[in-house]
């Protein structure tokens, strides 16, 4: 028996086998919940089917996060074909390569600005508000992703941690307008983790280093251990957390210095 048993969960951001979205739905599916899955664009579409076949599932539907048409017809099917939903894992982030690198004074433009927090911060709100009735009496629970950048200044994160700060700003109001209707919103920050969005970090090899040298743990951490907190986060054992941002970071986030002298 699963802890997700009986619960049906749509996960947003399958693109390959290294993505967090693709360890959580992994995660999700050990502990019985039935999954739904979206893709981006035409070029992912048959690489996340076969994701969803893996898992037992043909529910797989396009869904470009920026559009606001597309968000609806996605919840449009899901009402047809489930009736109702349990699960949202928003795991989605993009800034332009060029934001990415440099200094942040110097490379942030509007434009950039504008995409990054519409892309990785307010389409959470937009999926929650269309994902909200369906979540009716059923103790719903979304989910998103974060990082530590959002509060630590890292080199070429830029303007991403804006983004992850705004999302997170968005995770304690989603939870407190839904919290009223049993729906729960947390989101997990990960320690770095080798992805093809983090590879458009310039200096993203560096932090993995890094991490591996300052957590307590003394090493990176999954998609695997993401994916376990996700599971529980998003089950019923978890039913007193909401609006919260919980860490899956080796222990990272506490540490000022290296624990050991290099
Ligand atoms: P990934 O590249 O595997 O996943 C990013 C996903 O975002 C992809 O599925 C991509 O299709 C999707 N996406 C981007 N723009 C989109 C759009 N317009 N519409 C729909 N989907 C879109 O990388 P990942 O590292 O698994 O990223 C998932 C989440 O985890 C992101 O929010 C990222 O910021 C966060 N995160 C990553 C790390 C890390 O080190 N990899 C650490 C902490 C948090």
């Amino acid at each position: 028996m699963g802890i997700l048993d009986g619960k049906k969960a749509l996960v947003v951001g399958v693109a390959s086998k290294h993505s967090i979205a693709t360890g959580i739905a992994q995660a999700l599916h050990e502990q019985g919940a039935e999954l739904a899955l979206t893709y981006q664009n035409e070029k992912l579409k048959s690489r996340v089917e076969g994701f969803a076949e893996s898992w037992n599932s043909n529910m797989v539907f396009p869904c470009d996060v920026s559009d606001d048409q597309q968000i609806a017809e996605l919840f449009e099917s899901l009402n047809e074909h489930w009736g109702g939903l349990d699960i949202l894992v928003h795991s989605v982030g993009f800034a332009p390569g060029e934001e990415l690198d440099g200094d942040f004074t110097d490379v942030t433009s509007r434009e950039g600005f504008k995409m990054a927090h519409d892309i990785s911060s307010y389409s959470l709100t937009a999926l929650a508000r269309e994902a909200r009735p369906l979540m009716q009496g059923r103790n719903g629970s979304i989910l998103t992703m974060t990082y530590v950048g959002s509060q630590l200044v890292l080199p070429n994160y830029n303007v991403m941690g804006l983004a992850k700060a705004s999302l997170e700003a968005s995770v304690r109001y989603l939870a407190a307008s839904m919290g009223p209707e049993g729906i729960r919103v947390n989101a997990v920050s990960a320690g770095p983790i080798k992805t093809l969005a983090a590879s458009g970090i310039k200096s993203f090899r560096r932090m993995l280093a890094e991490n591996e040298k300052r957590t307590p743990l003394q090493r990176n951490v999954t998609t695997k251990e993401v994916g376990n907190t996700a599971a529980f986060l998003t089950s019923d054992m978890a039913s007193g957390i909401t609006g919260e941002v919980i860490y899956v970071d080796a222990g990272f986030r506490n540490m000022g210095m290296n624990p050991i002298e290099d």
